[in-house]
């Protein structure tokens, strides 16, 4: 096995924090991802399975890390009106939304404009502009803790806001999509949404994307904002300008700035408004006394 050790994880998320993994290893096929899981269990250390890292925030880690690579091409298996593709878990979003654009698929194309894996879109149940990826998905291939491949079609899996039963059940090897072409042309809307982001988001700058989930009825961004914490920044971590609800590093911040900051800002949104928040991004650390477990 290809393990590297004493790996700096910063470099592989999207917002640049993280300290250094034990053991670091790339998948690039269900054989890696295999022995990467029984090495953990035989060590008794933890395991973090890593996509985009769009949604991760890393400090140190006393057990190993996979990295979840493209395992094949993009496959299409129905063409038609409706298309059915099979996806690698770790075959970037974009390839799929690209691919969407070029066949004028409808709808999954609003989730342009965030650099995700399929498996993590699929954990985290990405979603945008009035679309989730459950929406799409018929099948999900994953590999449980035993090491068994197992397959679930969209029915069997509890999709919640942001949430789903995935990385606790396994690893999400293959995903099929179930995508209908559109009637009118979607590169103008595909536009719109990406120009929407733009000018929205900062999506030039060092960031995890949403920090906290939107409470029922209520934008995490908005009580930010109406509690004074748009710009407001821990040492080199701040809430940006442009949208209260996405962190920027400004260089070389670290995990415990990053709690300090979110932690601020629970107490200050509860005090003033009365909402407690909930994190979307997913603080990873480990400080190695509890054995195996999934991170
Ligand atoms: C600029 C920007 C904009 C964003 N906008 C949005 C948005 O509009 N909507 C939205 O929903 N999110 C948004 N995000 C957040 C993020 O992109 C999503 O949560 C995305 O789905 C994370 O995918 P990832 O591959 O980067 O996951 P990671 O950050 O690598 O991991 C996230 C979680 O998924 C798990 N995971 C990863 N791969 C697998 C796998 N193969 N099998 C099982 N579990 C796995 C990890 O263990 C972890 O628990 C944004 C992020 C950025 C940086």
């Amino acid at each position: 096995m290809n393990f590297e050790k004493d790996v700096p994880l910063d470099g592989f998320t999207s917002i640049g924090i993280g300290g250094k993994a034990d053991f670091f290893l790339r998948a690039r096929d269900k054989e890696d991802l295999k022995k990467g899981i029984e090495f953990s269990r035989a060590q008794d250390r933890s395991l973090f399975i890593l996509g985009g890292g769009s949604n991760t925030i890393f400090g140190d880690v006393k057990g190993i890390v996979i990295k979840m690579e493209e395992f094949f091409p993009l496959k299409v298996l129905n063409d038609g009106h409706e298309l059915r593709i099979k996806v690698s878990g770790g075959t970037p979003l974009k390839e799929v939304i690209g691919f969407a654009v070029r066949e004028n698929l409808d709808r999954i194309f609003r989730l342009a404009g965030f650099p995700a894996t399929v498996g993590g879109a699929v954990a985290m149940n990405a979603g945008a502009f009035d679309v989730e990826i459950s929406e799409f998905i018929e099948e999900v291939e994953f590999l449980d803790w035993e090491g068994k491949i197992q397959r679930v079609n969209k029915k069997e899996i509890a999709f919640g806001y942001r949430a789903s039963p995935f990385p606790q059940m396994g690893v999400v090897t293959e995903v099929v999509l179930r995508l209908r072409r559109s009637e009118n042309p979607v590169k103008e809307e595909f536009a719109i949404i990406r120009d929407r982001r733009k000018r929205s988001q900062p999506i030039n700058k060092k960031t995890s994307g949403s920090t906290f989930k939107n409470p029922s009825g209520e934008k995490a961004g908005r009580l930010l904002d109406s509690a004074g914490l748009k710009g407001y920044r821990v040492g080199n971590v701040s809430f940006s300008d442009l949208h209260a609800n996405f962190m920027i590093n400004l260089g070389g911040a670290t995990i415990s700035e990053v709690r300090d900051l979110i932690n601020t800002a629970k107490e200050r949104v509860k005090e003033r408004t009365g909402y407690l928040l909930e994190e979307e991004v997913r603080l990873i650390e480990d400080c190695g006394s509890n054995g195996w477990k999934v991170l």
